[in-house]
């Protein structure tokens, strides 16, 4: 970690504790600053919290006090997921004090360098791939990020040796300022989270800082295919630009005679792809795009591609069990995911498991995927079972059947299918109804079908 000085003896509020504020409060206390951590939740017995106190850090639950800002304050760094809305960064805003999320710090502190993946779906799943691509580069790669480690819990032990291969939210890259990485990959970018940045252009200005720092020294990876990538984020951008398309031959990975290619060469049969789905395609392309930059053998790559078959909950193969193709897809938690996983199959029959949080919206959108897809029977739970089974009436399903939860939902899957054909958990809704996780209800589910190997 770079020994920097700049925060010695300076006020640092951070605000929000879960994970990353954790990390960073840690972080900044090692570094010398004085530190406060403010949570709207009460804290009192979080062990977090306690931890952070034993090490003289002040830690402020159950509200946000007025007085925690003040002209003193050095930086705020905040949440990515508290809106800027929240009256103590409304009030830090207009002291014009410094307000980052933890990854600017993290870019401060790294002696490692960046790959950061950034889009609006396939993040988790394009870190990961290309997280394993890595591994046969010069550079031993830590993932981590938006996945679920916080970056400032790596940086004290990231070296010159590694590459952090990190998933950036918008929320995440809206609070950076200097942050820089090498290689910037951006998959997509489409109507997501206008509650948090209110119009489509703020959230594509947040996505395009992932490259607002990068010189022509470093590379940007974009989708040719995306018209907002292209005009958000590559019109704007300084770095050496390498595109991928599924759709039409680029001068960086495209696909061609149904292989991906990486500047005319062939990398992998798109058949022999571990990961289902056309989306997935463009995952691999970018994190193709990606590794074969940074030099990663094309062996190593089309290793890779054929090896990985998802990361957990999307979309994740869980095993043939009574010739069923089961596919946890538990992270499908709107339209636009179910809608790709249900177009992952075309040529097969399937029975979906569906419903959870009703956030107000319809399933209209849902009904020309249902009908297209070859849909056997639908198992709805949760709060937006209603909603859902009207979709699936417009769609002429015929089979439609109420269920409790998950666990319920998978005998009967068994009993709609027959061998040949696909289970799908891809829910389109939240767990939070019914589960406290996406993960929990994807546990819940290959649990329930392990019973029937
Ligand atoms: P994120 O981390 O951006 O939420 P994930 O890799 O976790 O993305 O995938 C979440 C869901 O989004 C998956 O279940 C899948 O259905 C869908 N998805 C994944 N990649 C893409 C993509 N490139 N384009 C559109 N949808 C995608």
């Amino acid at each position: 970690m770079k020994a920097i000085t700049d925060y010695k003896n300076k006020r640092v509020l951070v605000l929000g504790l879960a994970k990353s504020g954790y990390a960073v409060a840690k972080v900044m206390h090692a570094l010398g600053a004085d530190v406060t951590v403010n949570d709207q939740k009460d804290l009192s017995g979080d062990p977090h919290a306690e931890e952070l106190k034993q090490m003289g850090i002040r830690v402020v639950g159950g509200g946000h006090p007025s007085e925690l800002v003040d002209g003193d304050l050095a930086v705020l760094i905040k949440n990515p997921g508290i809106p800027y809305s929240n009256p103590l960064i409304r009030k830090a805003e207009r002291l014009g004090i410094r307000i980052i999320t933890e990854v600017e710090i993290a870019c401060e502190l790294s002696d490692a360098s960046f790959i950061g993946v950034t889009g609006s779906n396939g993040k988790t799943t394009t870190t990961m791939l290309l997280g394993e691509m890595m591994k046969g580069s010069p550079f031993e790669p830590i993932v981590a990020g938006n996945i679920g480690t916080a970056l400032t819990s790596i940086v004290q032990t990231a070296t010159k040796k590694n590459v952090i291969v990190a998933e950036l939210s918008s929320f995440q890259l809206v609070g950076t300022e200097r942050f820089h990485p090498k290689v910037a990959v951006v998959l997509n970018i489409y109507n997501h989270h206008l509650d948090y940045h209110g119009t489509l252009e703020n959230y594509a200005a947040a996505k395009a800082r992932i490259t607002a720092r990068q010189t022509e020294e470093d590379i940007l990876v974009y989708n040719a295919d995306s018209e907002r990538v292209k005009q958000f984020v590559a019109a704007k951008s300084k770095a050496q630009k390498i595109p991928f398309s599924a759709s039409r031959k680029t001068d960086g990975a495209y696909i061609d005679n149904e292989s991906i290619y990486f500047k005319g060469e062939p990398i992998l049969p798109c058949g022999e792809i571990g990961l289902p789905g056309e989306h997935n395609l463009e995952n691999a392309l970018a994190a193709t795009a990606a590794a074969k930059t940074c030099g990663v053998p094309t062996a190593h790559i089309a290793k890779v591609l054929r090896s990985f078959t998802g990361a957990r909950h999307r979309l994740e193969y869980v095993g043939d069990v009574q010739g069923r193709a089961i596919f946890n897809d538990s992270k499908a938690t709107n339209i636009l995911a179910t809608s790709k996983a249900l177009g992952a199959f075309p040529e097969k029959g399937i029975v979906l498991l569906a419903g959870g949080l009703d956030r107000g919206n319809t399933f209209e959108r849902l009904v020309p995927y249902l009908k297209q897809a070859h849909i056997k029977a639908v198992l709805l739970f949760g709060q937006t079972q209603e909603k859902l089974l009207d979709a699936c009436q417009k769609a002429g399903i015929r089979t439609i059947k109420r269920v409790g939860n998950v666990e319920e939902a998978v005998p009967e899957a068994f009993h709609e299918s027959a061998p040949g054909d696909v289970i799908l958990l891809s829910p389109a809704c939240a767990s939070w109804d019914q589960y406290p996780s996406f993960e929990v209800r994807g546990d819940m589910f290959i649990r329930e079908v392990n019973k029937f190997r």
